[in-house]
């Protein structure tokens, strides 16, 4: 039995594929392959973000794939896609693709929880040949992802894990490098967009976690641990990046914006800690340290001072949203110049 050529085509891709490790970059080239090789003239990713499905990034084949605005027109309409998340949820095993209307198909991808994402393809027209390949194609990709995402994310509460963070500040930090040695600033692709709007680092920890361990024993403990994680997810935007350091502590990197955006999203974080009514153990509260992420520091330093602001907010009433350069600026706390090595993390 001969290969055909584009069995061999697709074959290369998938191992181009597999070679990565960073999620983002495959998301990228997943939408590349199908844009050049499968006909279509659109495709989007649509992610699971807590209860929703969103679009992240739409690809066409002359156009690189690009972000999607969930504030703006959807490419494919909100209420099209519904159906087809829910026909593609209803059938789990059964199949893994659907017609949403007569020109775009619907692929389901899969995870450990059910349905983590949808592709679709729009077609120019109801009678545009469909590679045979694409399901395949995208269940490797899939099973890809599910290992990478295994080894980056915390198992109770499905946030990243440490490990993942320290990877990722790195990431950022050298984003913020190549922004600020642009002329004017200018965007890149994930860089701030604007000289005011930078990336935050926030460190989260829950008050008086213990007693809540103890009064009501480790089960309900971890129970509060996996809903405050859920209370984040609905909390943040997509972009922003939300890790679980171990017990009960968090970080949140916060895509670019200005410093009256940071404090307004933190707070309202806060207050939707202290608002949810948690099973059995009732009203929980959280402290919040953060502080402005900048290329010229190392991530240690970065956690060093959000983690100040953090003890300064506990030693303060707790409950409550403490800015490390505020309070630097106020005197309440020493702008940090300690060397890297000495700061130490928690
Ligand atoms: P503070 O307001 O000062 O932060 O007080 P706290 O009691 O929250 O702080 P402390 O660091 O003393 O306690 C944290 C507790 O978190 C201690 C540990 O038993 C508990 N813990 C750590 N990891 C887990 C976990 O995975 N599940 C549960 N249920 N508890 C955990
Ligand atoms: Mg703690
Ligand atoms: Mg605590």
């Amino acid at each position: 039995m001969g290969v055909s050529e584009s069995a061999l085509i697709v074959l290369g891709a998938l191992e181009h594929l597999s070679l990565d490790r960073d999620r983002d970059r495959m998301q990228v080239a997943m939408l590349r392959i199908l844009a050049d090789l499968c006909g279509a003239e659109e495709i989007t990713l649509h992610c699971r973000s807590d209860e929703r499905m969103l679009p992240m990034l739409v690809a066409t084949k002359d156009c690189e794939p690009q972000p999607v605005d969930p504030e703006g027109p959807w490419p494919v309409a909100e209420e099209n896609l519904a159906g087809a998340v829910a026909a593609l949820s209803a059938a789990s095993r059964l199949t893994d693709s659907v017609m949403v209307d007569p020109r775009i198909v619907a692929h389901a991808l899969v995870d450990a929880r059910g349905l983590a994402g949808v592709v679709t393809l729009r077609y120019a027209d109801a009678s545009t040949r469909r590679p045979w390949w694409i399901s395949t194609f995208l269940k490797v990709y899939q099973n890809h992802i599910n290992l990478i995402t295994d080894a980056e994310c915390d198992m109770l509460t499905g946030l990243f894990n440490r490990k993942t963070f320290e990877a990722r500040i790195h990431h950022i930090l050298a984003m913020q490098r190549e922004s600020s040695d642009q002329p004017d600033h200018a965007s890149t692709r994930r860089g701030p967009s604007r000289p005011d709007h930078h990336h935050w680092l926030a460190v989260i920890d829950i008050d008086h976690f213990k007693r809540i361990n103890d009064h009501f024993g480790h089960l309900y403990g971890d129970e509060v641990l996996i809903l405050l994680a859920r209370l984040m997810m609905r909390g943040f935007r997509m972009e922003d990046r939300l890790f679980r350091f171990g017990g009960e502590e968090f970080v949140i990197v916060l895509s670019p914006c200005n410093s009256a955006g940071a404090a307004a999203v933190l707070e309202r974080f806060r207050a939707s800690i202290e608002r949810y009514d948690f099973p059995r153990v009732g009203r929980v509260t959280a402290s919040i340290g953060y502080t402005r992420i900048r290329g010229e520091v190392m991530p240690s330093v970065a956690v060093g001072r959000a983690d100040a602001a953090l003890y300064f907010a506990k030693r303060n009433g707790r409950n409550r949203v403490c800015n490390f350069e505020v309070l630097a600026a106020a005197g309440h706390l020493q702008e940090a110049v300690t060397p890297e090595a000495e700061v130490t993390l928690f």
